[in-house]
């Protein structure tokens, strides 16, 4: 059974000390006391030391009896997008934090539901495979934690992702592939008044690309952004330089290289018009997955909600998560909603029913896994 006070006494605990990104180290501590308590054994790799953090991801397995079943597994992620230590306070069911810092929900309600299922499945002696709890360090700033980790290492054959900030029934199987980009607007340098004619001036040509470039919903799935802006350096010189910078997310693949093209496209237009030239650079940030109604783990997860006494919804974000990287590392994984809102900040909140809603289907998920065969 899942025990409503305990798994409050854990998520209170887990939001009351610090984890922002790259100082998870109290929150790991935190998790790996409680796995000892329930002799659960793990390793924290090496993540902490390649990006200059003070954690590694811990990968813990609950070794199960089930052999003839799927090993899977459940992540979450120990950081927080700013400073925690916040002192939560509860009225009339929510979780809220002091109101000077995040609450840290995002993603502590999802290591709480995620270990609180795990004791209690322990607790009622459960028939299940192998089950990893994945505790993922770095997600606030580009997914690092899941970046670095070692796939070829895992069990796991499907992942659940405790972390999205949809109701709980939501289940987020479609999310975009995202690439950041920079392009810099190469013109060339002269005196504005003496000699205007010898400059090529890189705002005009940035200017005239831009106006060219459609941005915000460009398509159903596909988004386009300009973020920044820079360039020039006095009144009296014709601008050689402007470096801009962006992101493109689309939820179709196809769709991203044919707006790439149309972006750059309208930069060389400009350019050539004016003797200038435009150097692009696009970083993968992370690939987009699509889970068909076919694949095993909806209906796993269907189920296991509707046994929870939750209603199933199948979904779709234009933004990220480590399901990102699981998926594309051949792990089929689904984010799921856990209910907390206005994460980010010192308004976010958790609803008590929710989070002890998220352990529930996490125990039914645990209970169902008997159905999946190897
Ligand atoms: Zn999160």
């Amino acid at each position: 059974m899942i025990r409503k006070d305990r798994l409050l006494e854990n998520f209170i605990s887990l939001t009351s000390i610090e984890g922002v990104s790259k100082k998870e180290r109290e929150v790991a501590d935190e998790v790996k006391k409680r796995l000892d308590g329930l002799k659960i054994p793990y390793v924290e790799d090496d993540t902490g030391a390649k990006i200059s953090g003070n954690c590694g991801n811990i990968i813990a397995t609950a070794q199960g009896k089930e052999t003839k079943s799927t090993p899977f597994c459940f992540t979450a992620h120990l950081d927080t997008i700013s400073t925690s230590y916040c002192k939560p306070v509860i009225r009339e069911g929510v979780i809220y934090s002091d109101g000077k810092v995040v609450l840290g929900a995002d993603d502590r309600a999802g290591i709480a539901a995620a270990l609180e299922a795990i004791e209690a499945a322990i607790e009622l002696d459960l028939n299940y495979p192998d089950i990893e709890l994945i505790f993922l360090v770095a997600e606030e700033i580009g997914l690092l934690g899941s970046r670095n980790l070692d796939f070829s290492g895992l069990k796991s054959k499907y992942g659940f992702v405790l972390d999205s900030s949809s109701a709980v029934g939501k289940i987020i199987r479609n999310a975009p592939t995202h690439y950041s980009f920079e392009i810099d607007v190469r013109g060339r340098s002269a005196h504005a008044a003496i000699a205007p004619q010898d400059g090529v001036n890189a705002i005009k040509i940035a200017a005239e690309a831009i106006d060219k470039v459609n941005v915000g919903k460009v398509n159903e799935d596909t988004t386009v952004n300009i973020g920044t802006i820079k360039g020039g350096t006095k009144t009296n010189n014709v601008p050689d330089l402007v470096e801009i910078e962006g992101e493109l997310r689309s939820l179709t693949q196809p769709k991203i290289p044919e707006e790439q093209e149309k972006i750059e496209k309208a930069f060389n237009i400009a350019a050539e018009k004016y003797g200038g030239e435009c150097l692009f650079k696009w970083d993968l940030e992370y690939s987009g997955f699509l889970l068909d109604d076919d694949n095993v783990i909806i209906d796993w997860v269907s189920n296991a909600m509707r046994l929870a006494g939750v209603k199933p919804e199948l979904t779709q974000v234009l933004g990220g998560s480590d399901a990102n990287n699981f998926n594309e590392q051949g792990i089929p994984s689904v984010n799921l909603g856990v209910g907390y809102a206005k994460n980010h900040s010192p308004d976010e909140f958790m609803p008590v029913d929710d989070l002890v809603k998220m352990a529930e289907i996490c125990l039914e998920i645990i209970k169902y896994s008997s159905n999946i065969r190897a």
